[in-house]
């Protein structure tokens, strides 16, 4: 028997409940205030949390405590310290509020593109008191920002975090010039839907690529893929079913809300969607999340691919991130409502929303962009690289209607009055279906598509929230100048739509006709990784970041060189990994499958004067595997020279030019001749499981 969740849901995590009844009220109070109101907590009242958390902790078996944070890498990092401190011939247990508000991890392995020497390899750490302490391992773990010894930040939790204050500040302004003096707090919330594959872990074990780098380099297409739809919410096999259900125990356990989880379209792939929360815990959840599916897929005797692109021709792995925006009075203000004053200010979110994305869309491209995200963006199976954002026939018929002046029902006779019978009833299950499109507007959120699965949700979360808070902001500053509010607000709104609504599109973003249509519209399309990561520093972007607190410029070349090096880092790995697989693997078992066809027609041939046999077949595939493999090893060479010229070329934007330009369709030229080689050596001989090996068989 199990337990039912609500059970243990949350046992795992120092939260409210707990706080409220191990803290004295005062400290309670404090820790909430800090919570919720941003206001910094007293150091007394840190070394009462401290000690609470550390007698809690031990009651359930820690010995150690580790500030948990989530560097450039990636992924997170913890460095354990054990509760321990001498006394008298003994140890007693200990935890101070200075270990907990601060560490020291030695910083300077860590990437920090070029923000710290190594020798001033002092980093710190900082509690983020807005994110539950949790445990895992046996280890009291902390949520933390990270920054260098000057200040800089060096991680993906910090911008995030004050990238939410941008979007607080700036929307309380906009509520109280709609006559809201109550809200103190505006949020923003996130729901991620997790995309993964499972596989057996004896197929991942055999295969080179996916160990030294997620995802397979070589594999021809299995005879069957997706054509028959039989994998989307199809029925789960008992390990999967097994590994799910454990996975949302331990979840739960850290309070996670863990809710839907089904499989996805292609084979061996699958989802899991949490309930949305606040965007600093969800991101820490999120890593939680990859973190868990790793560890509990190896109990299954499973691999978790969380690439985005495991198998070539085979649909890869998303996240897509659900954002919207909430106040302290239970508003969602992307939400369309009924009343008409709430219609009015929607309908100016909306428009900070659409102006943001147009004129930012480079930032917002550039937050999805990784080595692996390229090889699924704009393969006709995830969103486009041109950014555009999806209404729906509702909310565009608004639109159209407020830009024209005209009512809704078309006659134009009175002048467009927003705010009064302005949106029809909005039917929210008819906004989206629309799977193509990048932004796609779902009722009463934003869902970003674009996203890779493997990627931390940050980047793109505290990107998005810094543009909305910057339009706002301008927003502000023209209506708080208005004579007239309501007059001055019918302008912004009209021009707004006006000038921004080449941004929307709500047809197929896989045809040819939309590829077409941005480049008559001039949407920026960055194909790649590199050319997406190149605009981080435009002037225009640095003053955004800058602005609203959340990057200085010195922070964002910063990030900017630690993305593009691991670009180049991403492919060169794979790219050896190619070259290692062909030349050791694949080679000597194409020469001497090709020695044996030979010597099947050599005795052929020695025979057929007494014997009426051909050997026409074993003639005819000798030659074309020689022909093959001959062309696999100009592959492998081609490969090796054009990763020396990209080895050797000098600057971190170059190289990853030179990566991008020589290396990867060397690796797809290499790539196809093993592909098609594969298909005509023997299954038995091939020297990794193929496709259909991996795929259909858990
Ligand atoms: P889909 O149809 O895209 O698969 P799902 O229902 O699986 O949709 O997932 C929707 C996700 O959006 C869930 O994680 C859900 O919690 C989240 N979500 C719902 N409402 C909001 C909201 N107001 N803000 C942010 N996320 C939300
Ligand atoms: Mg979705």
């Amino acid at each position: 028997m199990h337990a039912a969740p609500d059970a243990y849901f949350g046992c795992n995590v120092f939260n409210t409940e707990v706080m409220r009844s191990m803290l004295p009220k005062k400290v309670y109070e404090a820790v909430m205030r800090t919570r919720t109101l941003g206001t910094p907590l007293p150091r007394d009242a840190a070394d009462v949390v401290a000690t609470a958390m550390k007698d809690w902790a031990v009651s359930k078996g820690c010995t150690h405590f580790t500030h948990w944070f989530q560097p450039m890498t990636g992924v997170t990092a913890e460095k354990h310290d054990a509760f321990i401190a001498p006394c008298g011939s003994g140890v007693i247990l200990e935890f101070s509020g200075k270990e907990l508000i601060k560490g020291e991890p030695d910083a300077s392995s860590f990437p920090s593109g070029g923000l710290r020497a190594t020798f001033e390899a002092r980093g710190y750490t900082a509690w983020d008191p807005t994110s539950d302490a949790f445990i895992k391992d046996r280890t009291l773990c902390i949520p933390t920002g990270f920054v260098s010894y000057t200040g800089d930040v060096l991680d993906k939790k910090t911008p995030l975090l004050r990238s939410m204050e941008a979007v607080s500040r700036a929307c309380v302004r906009m509520l109280r010039l709609f006559g809201n003096e109550n809200v103190q707090r505006v949020m923003t919330a996130v729901g991620p839907e997790q995309e993964y594959f499972l596989i057996d872990k004896a197929s991942y074990d055999a295969r080179e690529d996916l160990i030294l780098t997620g995802r397979t380099l070589f594999g021809a297409m299995p005879p069957k893929g997706e054509e028959m739809d039989d994998h989307y919410f199809g029925n789960l096999t008992q390990r999967v079913s097994d590994f799910m259900r454990e996975l949302d125990e331990e979840l739960w356990k850290l309070g996670i809300y863990a809710k839907t989880e089904h499989n996805e379209v292609a084979p061996a792939q699958h989802e899991l969607a949490p309930i949305y929360t606040t965007s600093n815990i969800a991101a820490d959840h999120n890593q939680l999340t990859m973190e868990l599916m790793k560890k509990t897929a190896l109990k299954h005797g499973l691999v978790c691919l969380l690439h985005e692109k495991p198998f070539a021709g085979i649909s890869g792995s998303g996240k897509h991130n659900n954002w919207s925006i909430a106040t302290d009075d239970g508003q969602n203000l992307l939400d369309p409502g009924d009343t008409p004053q709430d219609n009015m200010q929607f309908l100016l979110v909306l428009c900070a929303f659409l102006k943001g994305v147009k004129e930012y869309a480079p930032l917002l491209r550039l937050s999805s962009a990784s080595a692996g995200n390229d090889c699924r963006l704009g393969g006709n199976e995830a969103p486009p690289t041109v950014i555009s954002v999806f209404v729906g026939d509702d909310l565009q018929r608004v639109l159209d209607a407020i830009e024209k002046g005209e009512s809704l029902d078309g006659t134009g006779k009175e002048r467009f009055n927003l705010g009064v019978d302005a949106m029809p009833q909005f039917r929210k299950d008819t906004t989206d279906r629309n799977r193509t499109s990048p932004m796609a507007f779902t009722g009463n959120k934003f869902e970003f598509r674009m996203l890779g699965s493997a990627d931390s949700i940050s980047c793109f979360n505290f990107v998005m929230n810094t543009i909305f808070a910057k339009i706002i902001t301008d927003f502000c500053d023209e209506l708080e100048k208005a004579e007239d509010f309501q007059t001055a607000l019918n302008d912004l709104i009209v021009r707004s739509i006006r000038e921004n609504k080449d941004i929307i599109f709500n047809g197929n973003g896989y045809g040819d006709a939309w590829v077409e249509e941005c480049k008559r519209r001039g949407l920026p399309d960055y194909p790649s990784t590199v050319e997406a990561l190149m605009q981080y520093d435009r002037p225009e972007f640095v003053e955004i970041f800058e602005q609203n607190h959340v990057l200085t410029h010195a922070e964002i070349t910063s990030r900017k060189e630690i993305l593009l090096d691991n670009y180049s880092k991403t492919v060169s790995i794979e790219a050896k990994t190619m070259v290692d697989m062909a030349r050791k693997k694949i080679l000597p078992v194409c020469i001497a499958y090709t020695k044996e066809l030979c010597d099947a027609t050599l005795v052929k041939s020695q025979l057929s004067p007494m014997l009426n046999i051909s050997d026409a077949v074993e003639n005819t595939l000798a030659a074309e595997i020689s022909d093959l493999t001959a062309g696999l090893y100009d592959g492998i060479e081609d490969l090796r020279s054009q990763l020396r010229v990209a080895a050797e070329t000098k600057g971190i934007a170059e190289q990853a030019m030179a990566y991008r330009k020589l290396v990867v369709p060397a690796m797809e030229r290499l790539r196809t001749t093993a592909d098609a080689l594969e298909t005509l050596i023997p299954q038995e001989k091939w020297p990794f499981p193929c496709y259909s090996e991996i795929l259909y068989n858990i």
